[in-house]
C-alpha cells in the first residue's frame, strides 16, 4: 500500500494479509501454517530471547489423553503431525517417546485415582510402589502408595518453536522483535501499533499466551481468558539420569484453573486473588542433561516470593526424587494462558473487525499442530472449518469450539 505522507515524501507501508502476534510455539506454529497456505504473514514479538510458556514448558505430549471423540480426532492428529513435523520443518525437534510416571501419594486413595483415569483414550496402567521405583530408580519409595505409567510423547518445545520459525522465514514470513501496544481497524484493515512503529494487515491474530487478555484490553476488547503464574526451577546439565518424566496423577493446576475462572469479573481487578498457589512436583529431563523442575501456579503475582517458591519446590521435589535435592538450579517464571472450560479459544473476535485469537489450549503441545493446520485451512477457504457458531455467554465474544472446528 502507498501513502503519501504530510511531509511529501512517499513511505512505502507494507500491508500483510495476517499478522501473528506472539512468537512462543503458538503463533510460530500458526504463523508457519498460514505462510504455507500462500498468506503473506508477520509474526511480530516483544522479546528477542525467549522467556515465555513455551521456553520453560516440560515439552510433554500426552496424545494419550484424549477424552471425547473430539479430543481423540485430534490427539491422532497430532501425533500423524508430529511423525512429519521435524522433516517438514528441516530440524531436530527431539521428539522421543518417554514413561510418563504419575506418582500417587503415600495418602491418597489408589483405587479412585486408577478409576478416574479409566476416562482417557489410552489409560495408564497401574504401578505398586516395587514397580514403580523399578521403573523410576531414583523415586523415594515412602513418597507414594503407587502409581500410573503411560507411554507420552516429547519433544523440546523451544527448539520446535525455532524450527516453526525458520521454516516460516525460509517461506517468506517477516519476524520484528517489537512489542504491540494497540489494534485498530480502519480502512478494511487492521493497525497494529507497536512500541516503534504501526503495521497493516488485513487481518491481526493475537498469540499472546498469557498475556493475550490484557493485551487486548488496552484496545477495550474483553476476552475469558485467563493465565496462572507458573513458576519452575531449571538445572543445567546433570549428571543424574532420570528414566521417566514424573508429575502427580492428580494435578492440582487444573482445579486452581476451573475455581478461579468461575467468576469473570474477579479478574477485571488485578488486585484480586482468585485462588491462593498449588504446587504440583514434577520433573523432566531433556536430551541435554538438563532439568526443570515444577510447577509452582498462582492466580496472582509471583511478587517477591522467589525464595520461598524455591524453598517449595526444593523440598517437595527432594521428597519425591531424594537425589534432586542439591542439584543447582535457576528459579523463573511465566504467564500460562487457560480457557473456563479447558477448550481453546479460536476464532474472530465479534464486535470487532479482523481480528482473531488462538489461545487458552490445555494441552497446547498436542493441540496446537493440529489446530494451526485447520485454521489455516479455515481461513484461506480450504478447509471444512469456518462456523463460527457459539456466542460466548458475556455476549461479545464469539467462539469456534473444537467441535466447529472439526466438523
Ligand atoms: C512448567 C510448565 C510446564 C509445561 N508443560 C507442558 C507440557 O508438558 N505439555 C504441554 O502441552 N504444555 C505444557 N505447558 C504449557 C505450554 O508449554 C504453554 O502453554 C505453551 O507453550 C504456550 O505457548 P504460547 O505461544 O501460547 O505462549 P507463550 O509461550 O507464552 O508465548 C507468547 C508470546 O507472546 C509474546 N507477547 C506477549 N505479548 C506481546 C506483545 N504485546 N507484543 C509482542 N509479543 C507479545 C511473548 O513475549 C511470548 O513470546 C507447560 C507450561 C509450563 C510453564
Amino acid at each position: 500500500m502507498l501513502i503519501e505522507s504530510l511531509l511529501g515524501k512517499r513511505l512505502i507501508m507494507k500491508s500483510y494479509d495476517w499478522i501473528v502476534v506472539g512468537a512462543g510455539f503458538t503463533g510460530a506454529a500458526l504463523g508457519y501454517e498460514l505462510a504455507k497456505k500462500g498468506f503473506s504473514v508477520l509474526l511480530l514479538e516483544q522479546d528477542a530471547t525467549p522467556d515465555n510458556a513455551t521456553r520453560y514448558s516440560y515439552g510433554g505430549l500426552a496424545f494419550w489423553s484424549a477424552t471425547t471423540p473430539l479430543t481423540r480426532k485430534l490427539c491422532d492428529e497430532a501425533k500423524t503431525r508430529y511423525d512429519v513435523l521435524p522433516q517438514e520443518l528441516v530440524a531436530n525437534i527431539e521428539f522421543r517417546e518417554l514413561d510418563l510416571l504419575l506418582t500417587i501419594d503415600a495418602d491418597s486413595d489408589v483405587d479412585a485415582i486408577y478409576k478416574f483415569y479409566t476416562r482417557f483414550a489410552m489409560q495408564p496402567t497401574l504401578l505398586d510402589v516395587q514397580q514403580a521405583c523399578e521403573l523410576e530408580p531414583l523415586l523415594n519409595k515412602n513418597s507414594i502408595s503407587g502409581a500410573l505409567t503411560v507411554k507420552h510423547g516429547h519433544i523440546n518445545p523451544l527448539k520446535t518453536t525455532q524450527a516453526y520459525i525458520q521454516a516460516f522465514l525460509r517461506l517468506g514470513g517477516k519476524l520484528e522483535i517489537d512489542r504491540v501496544l494497540q489494534f485498530n481497524y480502519q480502512n478494511s484493515q487492521v493497525s497494529v501499533k507497536t512500541t516503534t512503529d504501526i503495521y497493516y494487515a488485513e487481518k491481526t491474530v493475537v498469540c499472546a499466551g498469557g498475556i493475550s487478555r490484557q493485551l487486548l484490553k488496552e484496545s477495550g476488547i474483553s476476552i475469558q481468558l485467563y493465565f496462572t503464574h507458573a513458576e519452575i526451577l531449571e538445572t543445567p546439565p546433570v549428571d543424574i539420569k532420570l528414566s521417566t518424566l514424573v508429575m502427580p496423577a492428580i494435578l492440582q493446576r487444573f482445579q486452581l484453573e476451573a475455581k478461579s475462572s468461575e467468576n469473570d469479573e474477579l479478574w477485571c481487578e488485578p488486585s484480586n486473588e482468585p485462588e491462593t498457589a498449588i504446587l504440583d512436583a514434577g520433573v523432566v529431563q531433556f536430551l541435554d542433561g538438563s532439568l526443570r523442575i515444577g510447577q509452582i501456579s498462582r492466580t496472582f503475582s509471583a511478587g517477591d516470593s522467589k525464595d520461598q517458591s524455591q524453598e517449595w519446590l526444593r523440598s517437595r521435589i527432594s521428597h519425591i526424587l531424594p537425589a534432586l535435592t542439591n542439584v543447582p538450579a535457576k528459579w523463573h517464571h511465566c504467564l500460562v494462558a487457560f480457557s473456563k472450560d479447558s477448550l481453546p479459544l479460536v476464532g474472530a473476535i465479534p464486535n470487532t473487525e479482523g481480528i482473531y485469537i488462538f489461545s487458552g489450549f490445555s494441552n497446547p503441545l498436542v493441540l496446537v499442530p493440529p489446530l494451526a493446520e485447520r485454521f489455516a485451512s479455515w481461513v484461506s477457504g480450504s478447509g471444512e472449518v469456518g462456523r463460527v457458531l457459539e456466542v460466548g455467554r458475556w455476549g461479545k465474544f464469539l467462539r469456534c469450539t473444537l467441535k466447529e472446528l472439526l466438523r
